[in-house]
């Protein structure tokens, strides 16, 4: 199978009036005297949604009656954007989407029918009108991103552990599956800051959590709940899991090494265990973890302790 690989560039905005008459001039060849109210469909149907996802299925509708196709697909590895809709086919045609200099990504159509010079010259039309709605799309989706990460660790933030708390506590109580969630607190970290200053201090926040997503799998999520703290919620995992993750993380921080220039910083972090029963809610599962971690703590730090309330 030959897949053409168009490279397509846009530098000047798409929806000026001259592209707008451009956009309508291609489709009369299609749609006759109905180019210009179907360009104008196309446009305003584009911008009625934010969402990426959304944004390419309305793109793939509005298109369909001039460039049928089976399957549509934008992706954007960088940015872990991949949308996928219909069953792909034999005969692809694939554009990389650049804006002044910014690669938005890869548009790529398939069908079992090979497209013709003069549909892929009216795709690359159509695509116009589709580059500034996505680049919004993609700024929009990146701003709700950066409002949940903590810009230090890039761990998600405390806004976004409010959320999670809430809502994996509530798919636990509904489907009946464990819920366990680890509490993290770095040790003596006053001192390392008093000793080695607050930029060394900001290196060993950032370092712990690397070694946390290290010792995690994608479906755990980590959350910076404070200064040198974090949280670990882990869906679908009962104690002895957590323990044992508690325990390899434990130990994964305490072994490390921690060099900031030529200063070797020792580090531990203590962790509070606990479980989701039927009778918690977000408040007390975090509660019972915190005072695990405080148990943790007052048992001599360095260490991993269990909250055995229910
Ligand atoms: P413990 O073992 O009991 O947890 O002792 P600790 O010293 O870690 O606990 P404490 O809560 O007394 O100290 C936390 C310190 O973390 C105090 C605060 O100045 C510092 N801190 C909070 N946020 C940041 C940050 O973003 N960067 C740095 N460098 N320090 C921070
Ligand atoms: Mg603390
Ligand atoms: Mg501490």
């Amino acid at each position: 199978m030959q897949l053409p690989h168009r490279k397509y560039k846009h530098t000047e905005p798409v929806f000026e009036a001259g592209n707008l008459a451009m956009l309508s001039n291609a489709i009369a060849s299609e749609a006759g005297e109905e180019g210009p109210s179907k360009a104008l469909q196309i446009a305003s149907a584009l911008q009625t949604t934010l969402e990426i996802d959304k944004l390419i299925e309305v793109f793939s509708r509005e298109i369909q009656d001039l460039i049928p196709h089976d399957s549509i697909a934008f992706e954007n590895r960088q940015q872990d954007i991949q949308v996928a809709i219909g069953t792909k086919a034999r005969h692809a045609c694939s554009y990389q989407l650049v804006v002044t200099a910014q690669t938005l990504g890869q548009l790529s159509f398939t069908r079992r029918r090979k497209f013709s010079e003069h549909e892929t010259q009216l795709l690359e039309t159509l695509i116009c009108s589709l580059i500034y709605p996505l680049r919004n799309a993609i700024m929009y989706k990146h701003a709700l991103t950066a409002a949940l990460t903590d810009p230090l660790t890039g761990a998600n933030n405390r806004s976004a552990m409010n959320s999670a708390l809430i809502r994996e506590t509530e798919l636990a109580r509904r489907h009946h599956t464990p819920l366990s969630l680890i509490m993290l607190d770095i040790d003596k970290f006053k001192s390392i800051n008093d000793t080695y200053g607050h930029l060394a201090g900001d290196f060993v926040i950032k370092s712990v959590a690397d070694a946390v997503m290290e010792c995690t799998r994608s479906s755990d999520m980590l959350f910076r709940s404070g200064g040198e703290e974090f949280v670990i919620l882990l869906s679908n995992t009962d104690r002895q899991g957590a323990l044992l993750l508690a325990e390899r993380i434990r130990h994964t921080i305490a072994s490390n090494e921690y060099k900031y220039g030529d200063q070797a910083i020792t580090v531990t972090a203590s962790l509070g265990v606990a479980c989701f029963h039927k009778n918690d809610n977000s408040e007390s599962l975090f509660e019972k973890a915190d005072v695990a971690l405080y148990t943790a703590k007052a048992e001599g730090r360095n260490c991993v302790r269990y909250a055995d309330s229910a």
